[in-house]
């Protein structure tokens, strides 16, 4: 992700936290965050009980991270902040290590039983994943692929506005990767569903995890190739084409649909007709 944090480094363990380990904790989708940091020491939740389990990430600063869900999410000193609101707007959130934390234990949570036997798994031994010892199936993290893409029409970019989202930004096209496609292809499909317009030098651009609940968001550049703007009416409530500078307001550059308008933004600006 484009917010870097020197402290974080993935890694991955089936031992269990040690008294003195970092611990984010989490309560559904917000994090239970001290004053200082973002964690809390195992110990000082050991009074929760065995109910409460915790999933290794890796390491912090050097020392071991794990997550957990709180039993009892109102620790008096903790405050509780939206996972959406860490990434969308505060720049100093460890946000790699934060979607991580959020993704893994979505996973954890979610494979409790074999999807295929309905046994109760275990943890794999040698990887992140959990095990049905019967099906021989290891269960790792969810992923789901999605494309979001900026086109360009000469020196004007399209933005749109969703007409289920919860804020007034006008941003880009996006949808899920269906099965058997490419992700150039899921952009071509998506932009004629949502818009009625065909594009073409479909080209990779970015990515960025983005775990509501577990997306990969893989963000592409993409031109004009022909066709009206026809909105499919339960996905977007308004689309133009806009100048750059001259836009209505987009998403924060925490956001790989704000950089990717910036950075066509940059591109135009420049005359470029490619990156
Ligand atoms: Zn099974």
């Amino acid at each position: 992700m484009a917010i870097s944090n020197t402290g974080w480094t993935p890694g991955w363990t089936t031992n269990p936290p040690q008294a003195g380990d970092q611990l984010l904790a989490i309560s559904g989708s917000t994090i239970l965050k001290p004053s200082e940091g973002w964690f809390l020491s195992w110990k000082s939740v050991g009074h929760q009980g065995a109910g409460c389990e915790a999933v290794a990430l890796g390491t912090w600063d050097g020392k071991p991270v794990y997550v957990t869900e709180l039993a009892d999410p109102d620790l008096p000193g903790l405050e509780p902040v939206a996972l959406r609101d860490a990434l969308l707007l505060m720049d100093e959130a460890p946000a790699d290590l934060l979607s991580t934390g959020f993704q893994v234990w979505q996973w954890w949570r979610d494979h409790r039983y074999c999807g295929r036997c309905g046994l109760e798994t275990a943890f794999h031994p040698a990887e992140r994943a959990k095990w049905c010892e019967p099906c021989g199936i290891p269960w790792y993290p969810r992923l789901a692929p999605c494309v979001i893409v900026v086109i360009r029409r000469e020196d004007r970019l399209l933005l749109a506005r969703s007409s289920r989202a919860r804020h007034h930004f006008y941003s880009l096209i996006a949808g899920f990767v269906e099965p058997g496609e490419s992700l150039e292809e899921a952009v071509a499909r998506e932009v004629k569903e949502e818009t009625g317009l065909d594009v073409a030098n479909v080209r990779y651009q970015s990515s960025q995890p983005w775990p509501f609940p577990h997306q990969l968001m893989v963000g592409f550049f993409a031109d004009y190739a022909g066709g009206e703007l026809v909105l499919q009416e339960d996905e977007l409530a308004d689309a133009d084409w806009f100048l750059p500078g001259d836009t209505p307001p987009v998403p924060p550059q925490t956001t790989i649909a704000g950089r990717l308008i910036r950075a066509m933004e940059h591109d135009i600006a420049r005359g470029g007709g490619d990156l």
